[in-house]
């Protein structure tokens, strides 16, 4: 490998099932574009039925080979290391392969991409450390345990946001624990996922414990959630698709995990230094041009220091650098798909429509080096209400509403009024005030005088039409095992063949 990026350029990316690249069996390929350039880079198999057939297949015997299935746990903890020890030599070729295919920033990306073996690092110690417990019987001479044991075959199927950390928290404890995947990558940012394919063949995993099924979400993603032989689905998307993945996958009963869309508030009180809280705000709505599943869009100020508030947020708005994401003095790139950029454009005007105010941005830039990409200015819809169109919908973009309120209460009604509940963020001086918010807000990640803040040591997840299920820390270590209860009779005692004992 080490190549893979540069390699990618003007070629097509086979599927990778079984320890091998293999071509789709429709000879089906669709482009996958640059949003600096909105031209086609390279070209990604399209997997039909018959492929993921094939993937399920091979992640399966994986499952039940001895080569994995019968490998100790510290040496399935060893290749989880090896794993790291490869994404950090291959970060820099990691990190531009996602900014090529979804226009994130360069910066941003090494970052994610340098950060991400630590990760993996903590997730690998959980390969010796699942274990069952033994459990009271009530009866002489048993013994009565719970043994814990892989799922079996892993169903991941992510965003073109960040697709390589936002596999890691159930890639990394799913290899560890002895699942098998297959991992279906968004249409839109493929090249990461498939590179990291090439390195866990390279750290040493048998053929088939990871396999990648390329294609759109209608065909090859459709496929998978309706496979019979998948023990427990990954999804990480939007809520609509979600929910669909959940219906489809209910057809066999089969579990899922679901990490959704939000439309997250972000509550400034009147006690804050306010150009502090602004950066703040700014870092929690603007980073990665809004598309962040946690972006904090809807933000909620004090009426006592509204106007001063929105004075401020302007002005370090109008200081956001739009540009090439390969630039160092970036702060916002593009948009990564043209159909976002349609979508953006769409909210803004049903915002003004509604009656919110254009403070900062609300359209594309005209600098020149901008024109053919999809880039958009950050924008602040001032004065807005919480029941306006582009306050109830997640926008995945560079715009953020403003109201102001006078309560406490009422800001609590407006901030809960909403399906989504993944985080929400809150700015003050007063910690009886902060703790109050935590305890009364409905989302399942509460930051106070931050935003965005991360740890793969703690458990996260959404609430609501956000989804369901946790990632990170240790409890994820039972999201991805299960529990076999077993029961000796040790007494050589006679049992009544009628009576349950
Ligand atoms: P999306 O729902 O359009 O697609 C996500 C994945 O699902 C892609 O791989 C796609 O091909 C696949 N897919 C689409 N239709 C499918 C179907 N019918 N059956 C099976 N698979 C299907 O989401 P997106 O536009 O790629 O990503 C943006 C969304 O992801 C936003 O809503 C964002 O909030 C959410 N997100 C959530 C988190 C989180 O942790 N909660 C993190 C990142 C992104």
């Amino acid at each position: 490998m080490h190549t893979t990026c540069r390699s990618l350029e003007g070629t097509r990316r086979a599927l990778y099932i079984g320890g091998r690249f293999v071509e789709p069996k429709s000879g089906r390929y669709i482009p996958s574009f640059d949003p600096t350039t909105a031209e086609p880079w390279y070209e990604l198999a399209d997997a039909g039925p018959e492929d993921v057939d094939d993937a399920v297949a091979a992640a399966r015997a994986a499952f039940t080979d001895p080569a994995w299935r019968r490998m100790t746990q510290s040496d399935r903890g060893k290749l989880v290391r090896r794993l790291a020890e490869l994404i950090l030599a291959n970060a820099e070729e990691l990190a531009l392969m996602e900014t090529r295919d979804n226009g994130k920033l360069i910066k941003e990306m090494r970052a994610q991409m340098r950060a991400m073996p630590d990760s993996y690092t903590y997730f690998a110690g959980m390969a010796d450390k699942l274990q069952g417990d033994t459990i009271p019987v009530n009866k002489l001479d048993m013994l009565n345990f719970n043994l814990r044991e892989p799922l079996g075959v892993v169903g991941m199927i992510t965003p073109w946001n960040s697709p390589l950390m936002l596999l890691t928290g159930t890639l990394a404890p799913c290899l560890a624990i002895g699942n098998t995947v297959v991992i279906k990558p968004s249409e839109h940012a493929t090249a990461s996922t498939l590179a990291l394919a090439e390195l866990v063949a390279e750290a040493g995993f048998p053929a088939g414990v990871v396999n990648v099924v390329t294609g759109n979400g209608a065909t090859a993603g459709e496929a998978l959630t309706r496979h019979p032989g998948i023990a427990k689905f990954v999804f990480t998307g939007s809520t609509e698709t979600g929910s669909r993945i959940a219906a489809n996958a209910a057809k066999n009963l089969v579990p899922c995990q679901m990490e959704l869309g939000g439309k997250s508030p972000h509550v400034v009180f009147g006690d804050v230094d306010i150009e502090r809280t602004v950066n703040g705000v700014v870092a929690g709505v603007f980073a990665a041009a809004g598309q962040t599943c946690v972006a904090g869009s809807r933000c909620f100020v004090e009426a006592s220091i509204y106007d001063r508030f929105v004075e401020a947020l302007v002005a370090r708005t109008g200081r956001i650098a739009v540009g090439h994401p390969m630039e160092e003095a970036t702060d916002i790139g593009p948009l990564a798909l043209s159909a976002q950029l349609a979508k953006v454009e769409g909210y803004v005007a049903s915002g003004l429509r509604d009656g919110a105010r254009l403070a900062a941005g609300g359209k594309r830039p005209q600098a020149a080096g901008l024109d053919k990409g999809w880039y958009f200015e950050p924008t602040v819809l001032a004065d807005a209400r919480n029941d306006m169109g582009f306050m109830r919908e997640e926008i995945f973009g560079p715009v953020v509403g403003v109201v102001p309120f006078a309560s406490e209460d009422e800001m609590i009604a407006m901030a809960n009024d909403t399906r989504y509940g993944l985080a929400s963020g809150v700015w003050t001086s007063d910690i009886d005030r902060a703790m109050r918010f935590a305890t009364r807000i409905d989302a399942g990640t509460v930051w106070i005088n931050t935003y965005r803040a991360a740890a793969y040591m703690s458990s996260n997840g959404g609430f609501k039409q956000s989804g369901y299920g946790r990632r990170g820390g240790f409890d994820v270590m039972r999201e991805f095992s299960r529990s076999k209860n077993v029961v000796i009779d040790y007494s050589g005692a006679m049992q009544d063949p009628f009576v349950i004992r």
